[in-house]
């Protein structure tokens, strides 16, 4: 099993390098399945119609948001400044690391601890920080998981979803010597002990944000295992890492979300943990970090934000239910994907951020089936997102996009005169006679043959219904 990022450029090859891992394939159906369960049972239990009313407001809420993004973020600056926290801007990933790396040798920080993010994951900040000297250890137990098998997370919400727990306990038991067959609470207990210690070493703690609140200068953290509350409160210095789409208005815009995000990603009625910050809990001898840091980072979100179908998808709260919907993730997995924002919304938000060119696979890696639409809790349509990539990917100045351009001339070409097309169909049923296996074509030349690799090809009929009409239809019976 591999857990690193493949190339996100190679999507097809990966995606078959991970069909055919049956391990993974398992891992994957048992945790999408059991997430779906009880995404049901949650909106069940909420009432249908209250849930749609609930997505519906959280979509308006989060449009509002986008709508007027600069003056939220300046608000959300002045009065977190306001209340003691330091805030600092980044254009793009290598300016958000400069930042948090400095911050981290001012305080004169050895030990890092993080909580689950993945704003960081984008930016990479593990890689940075290590590079820089620090000893940057993951906290919650996903991210754990995979920063101990060297590998990276596979899904937003569950990092180490591709792992089974006979895996992990493998894996455990090589890192610390816990037994072979060891359960799940004995694992949990081991890691508990583990971490522990981390936290009490930490001089800094790094963390995500869910929401950032214009209004107050507060930031929401959301988490299930306690994790993110002890990395935020127990270093000096706390440095919180977010997009520029997380801000929303008010505080009171925050119940909508508290109760959509659980439901939607994990089936819960609230997450386990909720940490409102409002600037550094230590300051004037308090409890909690004497210094907080609030990195506020475009990395390309300005430019989704400039056009009304890709601002959709800064409406996203990264709950993971459309992963867990998807058939596609269903059965690659999120590494297949090359990026940390993998499934429908990564394959929407990837090319985004790393440029069409790099990212062109990634729109066409769906099946289109709508499940991502029905499950997202903020309505974002997805599918049409993807078309609107795909059309910008085929729009493209690529050699072969040139020849597929060129084809669809010529088919087009054909297709306008009638005695043009009756002579490519004559030709057509000509040549198809060589191509012909029982009652498909199983083979092609050229193109041709890579798209019936996968698929059946029914043969043209043996006459074109212009010349059954012609005939009167008379005797033909059922054309073939
Ligand atoms: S697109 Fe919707 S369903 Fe997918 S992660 Fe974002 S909020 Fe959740």
């Amino acid at each position: 099993m591999s857990g690193t990022h493949k190339p996100m450029e190679r999507f097809d090859h990966n995606a078959r390098e991970a069909l055919a891992d049956g391990r993974l394939r398992s891992a994957l159906r048992k945790a999408t399945g059991q997430f779906g369960e009880r995404r049901r049972a949650a909106i069940e239990d909420f009432g249908a119609e209250e849930w749609q009313a609930l997505r519906e407001r959280g979509r308006a809420l989060k449009d509002e948001a986008l709508a007027s993004l600069d003056v939220l973020l300046e608000r959300f600056a002045s009065r977190a400044t306001a209340a003691g926290t330091r805030v600092h801007w980044a254009r793009d990933a290598r300016e958000a690391c400069e930042v948090v790396a400095g911050i981290a040798t001012a305080a004169g920080a050895k030990a890092v601890v993080k909580a689950k993010s993945m704003t960081t994951e984008e930016l990479r900040l593990d890689e940075h920080l290590t590079q820089r000297g620090f000893e940057s250890v993951e906290t919650d137990l996903g991210e754990w998981i995979v920063q101990l098998a060297g590998e990276v997370p596979s899904h937003i919400i569950v990092p180490a979803i591709h792992r089974s727990k006979e895996s992990i306990a493998e894996l455990f038991h090589e890192h610390l010597g816990t037994d072979p067959g060891a359960d799940v609470i004995a694992l949990t207990a081991a890691a508990r002990q583990a971490l522990r210690t981390r936290f009490l070493a930490a001089d800094l703690g790094i963390s995500g944000v869910n929401f950032a609140v214009a209004e107050t200068g507060s930031i929401l953290i959301l988490e299930n295992e306690g994790n993110a509350r002890l990395t935020t409160t127990l270093p000096r210095v706390h440095v919180a890492v977010m997009g520029i789409e997380k801000v929303i208005a008010r505080l009171a815009d925050l119940p909508v979300f508290l109760r959509l995000l659980p439901r939607a990603g994990t089936g819960q009625r609230l997450t386990s943990y909720q940490s409102l910050l409002t600037g550094p809990g230590g300051r004037g001898g308090g409890e909690g970090p004497r210094e907080l840091h609030v990195v506020i980072l475009d990395n390309g979100r300005s430019r989704m934000l400039s056009r009304a179908v890709t601002r959709q998808a800064l409406a996203c709260i990264r709950c993971g239910a459309c992963l867990n919907v998807c058939p596609v993730y269903q059965n690659v997995g999120g590494h297949a994907y090359g990026s940390v924002y993998p499934g429908p919304i990564g394959a929407v938000i990837t090319p985004q951020l790393a440029g069409l060119g790099r990212g062109a696979a990634l729109p066409f890696a769906s099946t289109l089936c709508g499940a991502c639409r029905d499950v997202c809790p903020v309505a974002i349509d997805i599918p049409a997102l993807l078309l609107d990539l795909r059309a910008e990917v085929v729009a493209q100045p690529k050699p072969a996009r040139r020849l597929e351009r060129l084809a669809f001339a010529l088919w087009s070409f054909v297709v306008r005169g009638r005695r043009r097309f009756e002579f490519a169909t004559a030709f057509a049923r000509f040549a198809q006679r060589f191509l012909i296996t029982g009652d498909r074509i199983r083979s092609g030349p050229m193109a041709l043959g890579v798209w019936t690799k996968g698929r059946d090809l029914r043969p043209l009929a043996k006459d074109s219904f212009r010349a059954l009409w012609e005939r009167g239809l008379k005797d033909e019976g059922t054309p073939r």
